[in-house]
């Protein structure tokens, strides 16, 4: 999720611009924070903490002592000159780095030992890190501003707590996404349905007020959340949720409100309830139709789009699924004679035919006893275990005369198609399935030479048995 594309023009060899940088967004950040002290001595949305936190955690090169030292100076500057709060600005500063500081940590670490985490899990991750940086935050600014509000530590650290975790959580995941947009399109009227009933549920939330009123956009966010870029959807569930914090301080959503229908909270509280339960239920199809995606997806690459039988790719996939080594393996590498001419005499679109057709039959052939795989061209393999020698060289000679007798039919015309096979076995194997495949498929890839040579349609295995001993190879004739 984090992108490690930089922003504000950091750059790691540029310390004094980056320094620069860091005083600059911090003071014009520090300004909006400040100016939304509405409520209480203490701001109402403090956005700093969230975005350096961002900042931080998004360029690595930043995270150096002298980078956070500069961020704090700048807030001790700006208190300095906008406040009278003294020494006690030092610990409510220092609340704010410690924000900033663990989280980017946090982040950090978590990138390094897993630069590949999936999106979802990373933002459940950093759902934690806001709530063990907010924690640590709000100890430190609730002991340094009980002089500056007069009011009991445990309200303050509630009030810093909350103000700190829910911004954190509104604000870093938008950061450590945040692109400078890229619109080669005016968006469709279609693609505005998500945002506009995000504000037409901010609407609802202000009509009916209560408790339940502040989850009401959740299914409008939801849907920007399967339609919008992540970074998008991001920016839109900050914003939503900055504008209720604004419209609850104000009054405007009534947090004590009877409902139009003259009833108690429980309208309110129901109507939230019911989006809360939905919002799983949808989260739950969504993830079922993308598993269903990917099931299909792998599923192409398993197989090969032509013939049906296993691609060669799915057939490594199939045989690392079977670890142990079977009993005996016999791997047939079975190859169109004269294929070539196919095309040449009938054209390409007959050569595809031909060769969907001879998946099939083959497949057909093969059932249950074993695997078929195309493993490019007009060349497949047949794998079966637990055979006899005998009978492996007798199923491959069924196949090979199975196969030449059915013809194949194109436009009218009967075209017989005949296969030469290169065998490869071994009673009784002593490495793991995939390793003694590949031994087998270059004993067979021999073979098939051997046959191809000797004049095609027939089938080749070194002579197992008393045989062996001479060394000899069987060959069959057509
Ligand atoms: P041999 O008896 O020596 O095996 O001769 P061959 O013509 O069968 O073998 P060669 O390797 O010379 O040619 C294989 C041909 O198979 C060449 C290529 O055009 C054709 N071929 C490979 N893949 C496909 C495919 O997906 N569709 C079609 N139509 N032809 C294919
Ligand atoms: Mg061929
Ligand atoms: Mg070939």
């Amino acid at each position: 999720m984090a992108n490690p594309v930089t922003l504000f023009c950091f750059r790691e060899d540029k310390t004094l611009s980056n320094a620069l940088g860091v005083f600059i967004l911090t003071t014009i950040f520090y300004t909006f924070g400040a100016s939304l002290r509405l409520v209480d001595e203490l701001s109402l949305f403090w956005p700093l903490n969230g975005i350096m936190a961002g900042v931080f955690a998004r360029h690595a090169f930043l995270n150096k002592p002298l980078y956070y030292a500069i961020c704090y100076v700048a807030m001790l500057a700006w208190d300095a000159v906008t406040t009278s709060w003294g020494v006690a600005s030092l610990a409510i500063n220092l609340s704010n780095l410690i924000f900033i500081v663990t989280v980017a940590m946090l982040v950090l670490r978590d990138k390094s030992r897993q630069p590949q985490l999936p999106q979802a899990m990373f933002a459940l991750r950093l759902f934690g890190y806001c709530l063990i940086a907010a924690l640590l935050c709000a100890l430190c600014g609730a002991v340094g501003s009980v002089g500056i509000d007069k009011r009991q530590l445990m309200p303050l650290y509630a009030d810093w707590f909350s103000e700190q975790f829910s911004t954190g959580v509104l604000l870093v995941p938008w950061v450590l996404t945040l692109s400078w947009p890229r619109v080669r399109h005016l968006p469709a009227k279609d693609d505005l349905w998500p945002l506009l009933a995000v504000i037409v549920s901010l609407g609802v939330s202000v009509l009916v007020g209560g408790a339940g009123s502040l989850v009401f956009p959740l299914i409008g966010l939801i849907w920007c959340a399967l339609r919008y870029s992540f970074s998008t959807s991001a920016f839109i569930t900050f914003c939503t949720g900055a504008t209720e914090i604004v419209l609850v301080a104000y009054g405007v959503i009534d947090m004590n409100a009877v409902s139009p229908l003259g009833t108690n909270q429980m309208f309110s509280t129901r109507l939230g309830i019911a989006t809360l339960a939905i919002c799983p239920l949808i989260v739950g199809a969504s993830v079922a139709a993308l598993n269903a995606v990917m099931r299909q997806v792998s599923r192409r690459a398993d197989y090969d789009h032509l013939t049906g039988v296993y691609s060669r790719s799915g057939l490594y996939e199939a045989l690392s699924q079977r670890p142990r080594a079977p009993s005996s393996l016999c791997v047939l590498l079975i190859d169109i004679d004269y294929f070539k001419s196919i095309n040449d005499n009938y054209g390409h679109e007959c050569g595809d035919a031909a060769l969907a057709n001879f998946g099939e039959r083959l497949l057909a052939l093969v059932g249950m006893n074993g695997m078929v795989a195309r493993m490019g061209g007009e060349e497949f393999v047949v794998i079966r275990s637990g055979i006899a020698f005998s009978e492996g060289l007798r199923f491959a000679e069924m196949l090979r005369t199975t196969l030449a007798a059915e013809p194949f039919h194109w436009q009218g015309q009967q075209l017989h198609l005949t296969v030469s096979i290169g065998m490869g076995f071994d009673e009784a194997p002593v490495t793991a399935m995939r390793e003694t495949f590949d031994m087998l498929m270059r004993e067979a890839d021999s073979f098939l030479y051997q046959s191809k040579r000797a004049g095609r349609n027939r089938t080749s295995c070194r002579a197992h048995g008393e045989a062996q001993q001479s060394g000899e190879a069987i060959q069959t004739d057509r």
